[in-house]
């Protein structure tokens, strides 16, 4: 049987198309180890019946000589995402038992790529989190410590590939729900520029900062799903091409890092420790290391914790318990609502919906919202000044390794801290990777690099170098 612990999506493609095994032998495998590992880690909502079918398929055509990126490739996709006919609910009761009447675009271009679409993992709700705790389905744990979180939002899909379970898992990024829970668990993870990944079928957050991308095991990897999904969308009007952004500048290996910004107070001495090693590492790859200065990027959670719940609790006012899913009755249709929403949606949610709903208000609209929109503009213009200069800006991905599962629950603040260096790249649109950057002690640790708009070569580039895969 194939042992998914030794393939990527490039060798396990390689093996499909020599016939080393079957495309069903690989599903098969799959299969296997969610049965026998995912009941203590709890990564996946749901495994999909027709696996085997759709792996089936895929065997047919490789024997036709078919060959697209990822024909025969198990893949898991973070239950956000509609696939026309399977139960989705973003994590929350509100959703219990809605089926996708449609493909999302990215869903489409899976198909189409061939890969077996394994099945939907576990996320908080509405990806609203850092650690998989606000899930209403249950916690999902870090396969490298069953007593630690995953990260989060995205942290079914990052524990899924950890632990060996498929080859390659989607996740959503609104502020960091890729790359966080990519850190936490050891793997890759691609946040691409703001409107290279269309977000028709996401269920959205906040609508202007997220983004669907990979979570992989190798740089290489992440290359190939991206493309596959990147691309125009007419069926979202945000999306845009490889010629919106026109490069500037030639690759030339100039990292800059924020230093103040990462060795401000919060930071664990182990990442601070872990991302020096890593700097050396850059150095001694022939890149050139400045020390580069952004004044605002301080200012990113705070923005980012205004606009956010603003456009989740006008997201989430489509959930009335007449359209979708979940429904309670009142005496009348206010009741209704009520009712409805507030038994359907968790804590989190709710405190995101009053947030928003909040700075939204006439009164403080503009001592708010308008506020942290042109601090949005500032934060992206400073960073769109640094990329004329450097190619990459490089920090940790997050200040700490895993926690412990229950250790911040209680306290909000201390969760959306996590997303410190994260967050930044949201605010300004721009792309950012989480490469395995080492472990301290049995927790992996990550480094994060960012690029200018459009330039996801230099992720690869430069990632590729730094994991040499
Ligand atoms: N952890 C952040 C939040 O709670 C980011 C979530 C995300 O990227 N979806 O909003």
């Amino acid at each position: 049987m194939p042992d998914l612990a030794k393939l990527s999506i490039k060798s396990a493609r390689t093996a499909l198309q020599k016939k080393t095994f079957s495309a069903r032998e690989l599903t098969r495998a799959s299969l296997e180890a969610i049965r026998e590992k995912d009941p203590d880690i709890h990564a996946f909502l749901e495994v999909f019946e027709d696996a085997l079918e759709q792996a089936d398929e895929a065997d047919r055509k490789i024997t036709e000589g078919e060959g697209s990126p990822l024909l025969g490739i198990p893949i898991a996709i973070k239950d956000n995402m509609l696939m026309a006919g399977k139960r989705v609910t973003a994590g929350s009761k509100i959703l219990e038992g809605f089926v996708a009447p449609y493909d999302g675009t990215v869903i489409k271009k899976l198909k189409d790529a061939g890969a077996v679409i394994l099945g939907r993992t576990n996320m908080d709700e509405f990806a609203m989190g850092s650690s998989t705790e606000n899930s209403a389905y249950g916690v999902t744990k870090n396969p490298h410590d069953l007593s630690r979180v995953p990260g989060g939002s995205s942290g079914g899909s990052a524990a899924a590939l950890s632990a060996n379970l498929v080859l390659a898992t989607l996740g959503s990024d609104t502020g960091g729900s890729i790359r966080q829970p990519a850190a936490f668990c050891g793997v890759v993870g691609l946040k691409p520029t703001y409107g290279r990944v269309s977000r028709s079928g996401l269920i959205a957050l906040a609508s202007s900062f997220d983004q669907i991308g990979p979570f992989t095991k190798t740089v290489g990897d992440a290359e190939i799903l991206y493309e596959v999904l990147e691309g125009r969308d007419p069926l979202d009007s945000t999306t845009i091409s490889r010629e919106t952004y026109p490069s500037r500048r030639k690759f030339s290996k100039v990292v800059g890092v924020p230093k103040v910004f990462v060795e401000s107070e919060g930071i664990d001495d182990s990442v601070k420790h872990n991302f020096r090693t890593a700097v050396e590492k850059f150095k001694s790859l022939g890149y050139e290391v400045k020390d580069i200065e952004l004044p605002h990027i301080k200012y990113s959670l705070a923005t980012y914790y205004i606009i956010m719940p603003a456009e989740a609790s006008s997201n989430l006012a489509r959930f009335d318990g007449v359209k979708y899913g979940l429904h309670r009755s009142g005496s009348d249709v206010i009741e209704d609502y009520f009712k409805t929403r507030g038994e359907g949606f968790g804590k989190e949610a709710r405190r995101r919906i009053i947030l928003g709903t909040y700075v939204l208000s006439s009164g403080y609209y503009d001592e708010y919202y308008g506020s942290a929109l042109k601090m949005k503009k500032l934060i992206t213009r400073e960073f769109d000044e640094m990329f004329g200069e450097i190619d990459l800006i490089l920090t940790p991905t997050t200040p700490t390794p895993a926690f412990k599962l229950g250790e911040k629950t209680a306290d909000p603040l201390s969760m959306y801290v996590a997303d410190i260096f994260t967050v930044p790249a949201n605010i300004a649109g721009l792309p950012s990777i989480s490469i395995p950057s080492g472990m301290v002690q049995t927790l992996p640790l990550g480094i994060l690099l960012t690029a200018g708009l459009g330039r996801e070569d230099n992720l690869f580039a430069a990632g590729k170098e730094f994991l040499g895969a």
